[in-house]
């Protein structure tokens, strides 16, 4: 373990494993779990490094038996946390949107506000009892977010939501064919906030919002000219995920990170994109080891400056260091106080 000489003030890194079913961006009519078998290879890599994975586990994974055993292991051995993960088009319990949830995958955000909290009622009782912990920690099934969702979490007591992609929006990029897309991050601050709600009571608890890390870089005029023109986004981010062929610019995030002083950094990827062809992404053993040789020289580049938690003990300890804000009396027209929660809240086809 290379992280032995890391300091109690060094910036957090998180591993943020969406825990799902095999290759969804595939739509299929009948989800498969074969992928959750190639967890415990990336967990013992991750566990090299001194990091802690949370895998954040939509419906499908929490009640496959060989997964259940995979993270109660995890947990027992304070290696990992499991937290929650929301499919709206399977989540339980059922209720359809559209003509075909399951083609459509709409946003959890699009369903009426009685339903997503019967989903995250349902999902939260199921992890809870299935793992013997309260569940504290979540993001969104496409990277849906809002303010009515957040004050669901913070009604079943949750702690930290990862869902804001900052200068990503999802808003051309469908649910329901009727519905207004995604949620739209483009402003959504990169550093960690307390999101805010409505009327709150006194003594209210919080909501520790933690955004993916998502870096901004600027094209050249003349590019941004013409990708704007043709409807592309405009400048190059680059998001704390290996595709394959972005170790380069993975590198270049940490460092970025370090010299900007950032107090987190946020990773993540798919559990069906450590199966071979369990993503568009990686479609072969060569790609699976490929990625391999990828996260071992990012994880020891990181090991240097950064020290792994869950998503629940950074939380835990961000809230010692940074009080949560005294929430003044709402404004008069608008749902949202404190710090800006997404704007609604896009890269990577989202899951
Ligand atoms: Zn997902």
């Amino acid at each position: 373990m290379t992280s032995a000489s890391v300091g109690s003030t060094s910036p957090t890194f998180l591993i943020t494993i969406d825990t799902e079913g095999d290759n969804l961006w595939g739509r299929p009519r009948e989800i498969t779990t074969r992928n959750l078998a190639f967890l415990p290879r990336f967990q013992a890599l991750a566990e090299k490094h001194g990091f802690k994975p949370t895998y954040l586990s939509n419906w499908e994974a929490v009640v496959d038996e060989g997964y259940q055993a995979f993270a109660r292991d995890v947990i027992a051995r304070g290696q990992g946390e499991v937290g929650l993960h929301i499919h709206a088009w399977n989540s339980p319990p059922i209720t359809p949107l559209t003509d075909d949830d399951l083609h459509h995958q709409p946003y959890l955000t699009e369903y009426p506000e009685s339903v997503l909290r019967e989903k995250v009622r349902f999902m939260t009782d199921l992890l809870e009892q299935t793992f013997e912990r309260k569940m504290v920690s979540h993001r969104g099934g496409r990277w849906a977010f809002d303010a009515t969702y957040a004050r669901a979490l913070l009604d079943f007591g949750y702690r930290v939501d990862c869902s804001v992609t900052p200068h990503v929006s999802w808003k051309r990029v469908p649910g329901d064919p009727n519905g207004n897309g995604g949620p739209d991050c483009t402003d959504a601050p990169a550093a960690p906030y307390y999101v805010g709600w409505a009327e709150p009571a006194p003594g209210q608890p919080w909501l520790l919002e933690v955004p993916m890390t998502i870096l901004k870089r600027r094209r050249s005029p003349p590019e941004r000219w013409l990708r704007k023109a043709l409807g592309r986004q405009v400048d190059r981010l680059l998001w704390m995920q290996p595709t394959g062929r972005n170790l380069p610019q993975l590198l270049d995030v940490v460092d970025s990170a370090v010299a900007d002083g950032r107090e987190h950094l946020e990773f993540t990827l798919h559990s069906s994109e450590f199966m071979p062809g369990g993503s568009p992404t990686f479609r072969t053993e060569d790609d699976i080891e490929r990625l391999y040789d990828h996260m071992e020289a990012l994880f020891e580049r990181i090991a240097r400056r950064f020290t792994g938690q869950t998503l629940a003990e950074f939380a835990e300890r961000y809230v010692e260091t940074h009080q949560p804000p005294i929430l003044p009396r709402p404004a008069r027209k608008s749902s949202e106080i404190g710090r800006p929660p997404p704007s609604a809240v896009a890269a990577a086809p989202p899951l």
